[in-house]
Order: structure tokens, then sequence, then C-alpha cells
């Protein structure tokens, strides 16, 4: 699944074919995705994309008539390629732009999403209620600390709720608590304050080098600029059960938190 590492990548890998760009023509061939890809996508024929940002793992493509919402789902890419390349199979939507270049999506599972909104995106339903950026100065060991008094959840899925913070996908929580030496069963309201410094801390390096390396790989990942991203961050125990800790030696388990699969250290995570 593309996560923020990779939709952050994705964003500036388009970012110079299409800012201050006139799209020319939307083609839409398969509007089922998450949900129905709205006709009024086409409002943006003829107008210049004046932003290309990101909110949690939505891209946002601003013109003067409304904002385009982006979503990767679990098996989205978006590509720069040129004006006339043929589409393939599961390439849905293409958006060309009067340069000659345009950005396809690309998504077999179809959980991706293209909305529209003519009011501020930041106000859109799917994406107020989304928790501080990761790496923006709101998501603090204060903001942590208070969100996490009284919660009865175990702390991996409390950094991975996107309502607390966004962007902590299942690689980078599981990455992150072993850096921080911090068990994943820990309860989110009985761990110390001391303990979400070093969390937070580790949360923003463990992103920032992930963004830096161009996201962490998946097998769906197509850099922005057609190049396979292909980028192996060191994983500590992700991926890595049965396997020999890598400071302390001990086998590494795995474990079910939520439906999503956990890797820890025993011995390193207390
Ligand atoms: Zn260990």
């Amino acid at each position: 699944m593309p996560e923020l590492p990779e939709v952050e990548t994705t964003r500036r890998g388009i970012l110079p074919y299409i800012d201050q760009q006139i799209v020319a023509e939307i083609i839409v061939r398969q509007p089922k995705l998450r949900w129905l890809v709205p006709d009024e996508i086409h409002a943006m024929e003829g107008e210049a994309i004046q932003s290309v940002t990101r909110r949690g793992k939505y891209i946002l493509l601003e013109t003067a008539k409304g904002t385009a919402l982006i979503h990767l789902g679990m098996s989205g890419s978006l590509r720069v390629l040129k004006k006339g390349t043929k589409p393939e199979k599961h390439d849905h939507i293409d958006i060309i732009f009067a340069n000659q270049k345009l950005i396809r999506l690309r998504d077999p599972r179809r959980f991706g999403a293209v909305l529209w909104t003519t009011k501020n995106p930041l106000k859109h339903k799917l994406i107020r209620s989304l928790g501080p950026e990761p790496l923006g100065d709101d998501f603090n060991v204060d903001y942590l600390f208070q969100c996490s008094r009284g919660r009865k959840v175990s702390i991996k899925q409390f950094i991975m709720n996107g309502h607390i913070v966004v962007g902590v996908g299942n690689i980078y929580a599981c990455e992150s608590l072993f850096k921080a030496g911090i068990s994943p069963k820990a309860l989110a309201g009985k761990v110390s304050k001391a303990r979400y410094k070093k969390l937070v801390m580790i949360i923003k390096e463990v992103l920032s080098a992930a963004i830096e390396q161009g996201g962490t790989t998946l097998k769906d990942f197509v850099q922005a600029g057609g190049k396979p991203g292909y980028f192996q961050q060191q994983l500590n125990v992700y991926g890595r059960e049965g396997e020999p800790c890598l400071v302390c030696d001990a086998t590494l388990k795995q474990i079910k938190q939520g439906q999503r699969s956990t890797f820890y250290c025993s011995k390193c995570q207390r």
C-alpha cells in the first residue's frame, strides 16, 4: 500500500511537470474507483494547476475552479508520461496537459479515488478530521501525550490511527516502536511522556528518511518519473519474524494487532 512517504515522493515527482500547466483534457476510462469519479472533474479542463500539495495521503491539485483530490488506495500509482502513450490494463485516468505531458493513474485494485471539490479542500469530509501531519510542528510530544491519556488501545494501534496523526503506516509504526524501544503491546494511556518524546522524534526521523529515499518499496509503486520505485529502506523488524534481532540477536516475533501484522523484538521493546 502506498504510504505517506510514497505519496510525498509521488507529489514531488509530478510537481515539476504539472505545476502552473494548463489541463487540456481528462480521460476517465474507468470511473468506478473506491468512489465514482465525478463528471465535475472535467471542470479542470482549460485551467492551470496552481498548486500541488498533500494532506495525509491525498494529493491535492488546485485550480481556480476547484481542487482535485487524488488518493492512491491500496495499489495506485501516478506516473508522468508523454501524451499519446498507450494505456495498459488498469490505467484508469489520464490528466493531459497542454505541455504534452500527462499524469496517469494506474490502480489494479481500484481502492484509489479521484474526487473534486469547489470548496476549501482542507474542509472536505475525507480530510477535515485527519490528525496533524507527522512532520509538522503540530505533531509533538505534548500533543501526542495529551491525546494518549485514558486510551486503552495498544500504542501501535494508537499511532496508526489517522485521527491522531496521519501517515504512520504499518511498516513505519513497527520500525519506529523498535527504534524507540517500546513494546507494540503497551497501552497508549500508560506510556510515559519521556517515551512519547523519544517516539515522536523517531517517527519524524523514520518518515523523513523514507521520503528521502523515495519511499519504502512496495510492488505496485512506480516512481513518478516512470522508474520503478524500489528503494528498500533498511528494515529492522518489519517482515523479519523468526530472524535474529539486529541489536540483541533474540528471535523477532510476529503478532496480529487490529488485523495488522506487528513485528517486534520482545527483548529490546518493553
Ligand atoms: Zn532485540
